[in-house]
């Protein structure tokens, strides 16, 4: 068996720890003598590994009581509807801040259920930026205002939040336990799983208990977020093994020292990879530095023409899925929490012996 360094956006890289006690317990769950794949949702089993996974994010993130951890179904894409259709009722409109690729569909969709007002876009800029906060046009009589702290695809992320009396909708679905956050700042908190969290297949949502009361009888029974709080996220069957790999993940995160042990470390990781991008003619990162994300990190080549070289040379070296998204191209090097510092040096080695013979 030799495993690579996995750069994946996501599916991303899962610890390896992670995927070891998974194949471990594959056959037979703590003698249950049947695979968690294999057990009923309702069983107590399947109960348990369910209240461990949300007691562990409640203490990963310090969650109060105000609000309900929920698994969701669909991918995140499936939220960009969902929140709207269940926080809209009652409202005229919800604020969107517009930092990139994801925030630009999750406006797409949210135009299907209510007025959408753009209150601060960075697009002229081509999103290698974040709008100054003091300038949004926030309108305190809509929904919500939602944003994408952790843009994926352009390789851009925001700690701070706008100051605003509206419920903040945060679609950190690629920085999620990455870094601290205050949870009571936030009205929904969104992620899909398949890059810091587990598998893809769930959807985890965090959300105001409050906000539940909006969430209105004509919406169809699987996407009420109250109906799915009601039902402790099990109105139909959950996704039972991405949920048991969510809980072990947050296990394994634990065991790292949480939040704040990982958060220094992906700091160091993301400032090693930056520092080296930066000294060097050949290659280049197009963010305001202030803004630059942790978790993807896009670069280009001076010389374009060399990229598909670097693709298949990194490819044979060990370093796995480096090309940039479809729609910008270039490399992107995605770091969750799952990836050792010691990937990082190996691909600052081998970008550095690829200058060394192609500048
Ligand atoms: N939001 C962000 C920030 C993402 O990175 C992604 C996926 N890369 C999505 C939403 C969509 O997730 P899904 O594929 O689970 O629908």
């Amino acid at each position: 068996m030799s495993r690579v360094y996995n750069f994946c956006s996501g599916p991303a890289a899962l610890p390896e720890a992670v995927l070891k006690k998974a194949q471990a317990e594959m056959l037979d769950w703590h003698g249950a003598g049947v695979s968690v794949m294999e057990m009923s949702h309702r069983s107590e089993e399947f109960m348990s590994i369910l209240a461990s996974a949300k007691a562990r994010l409640t203490r990963l993130l310090n969650i109060n009581d105000d609000y309900e951890i929920l698994f969701v179904q669909g991918g995140a894409s499936t939220l960009f509807s969902q929140i709207p259709a269940n926080l809209v009722n009652g409202f005229d409109s919800a604020c969107f801040l517009n930092t990139g690729a994801w925030s630009s569909k999750a406006i797409k969709e949210a135009k299907r259920y209510t007025n959408v007002k753009v209150v601060g876009s960075s697009k002229e800029q081509n999103y290698t930026t974040v709008p100054d906060f003091s300038s949004l046009d926030l309108d305190e009589s809509a929904a919500y205002l939602h944003l994408c702290p952790n843009e994926t695809i352009g390789g851009l992320e925001f700690a701070d939040l706008p100051e605003t009396g509206l419920p903040i909708v945060a679609d950190l679905s690629s920085t999620i336990l990455s870094r601290k956050i205050d949870v009571s700042k936030y009205g929904l908190i969104y992620a899909g799983a398949q890059k810091n969290v587990g598998p893809a297949g769930v959807v985890i949502c965090i959300i105001r208990k409050d906000l539940l009361a909006r969430s209105h009888d004509s919406l169809p029974s699987i996407w009420n977020f109250a109906n799915l709080a009601a039902n402790d996220s099990m109105i139909n069957t959950p996704p039972t093994f991405a949920i048991y790999l969510a809980d072990l993940v947050f296990e394994w995160l634990e065991e790292q020292g949480g939040v704040e042990a990982i958060e220094a470390i992906n700091a160091l990781k993301a400032k090693t990879l930056y520092d080296f991008i930066d000294a060097s003619a050949f290659y280049s990162n197009p963010i305001d530095p202030a803004f630059r994300s942790r978790m993807n990190v896009p670069f280009t080549l001076a010389d374009e023409s060399l990229e598909a070289l670097f693709l298949q040379e990194s490819e044979a070296a060990g370093l796995r899925t480096l090309a940039g998204h479809r729609s910008v191209g270039g490399m992107r090097a995605s770091i969750y929490n799952a990836m050792p510092i010691e990937g990082i040096v190996a691909l600052i080695e081998f970008m550095r012996d690829f200058e060394k013979r192609h500048a």
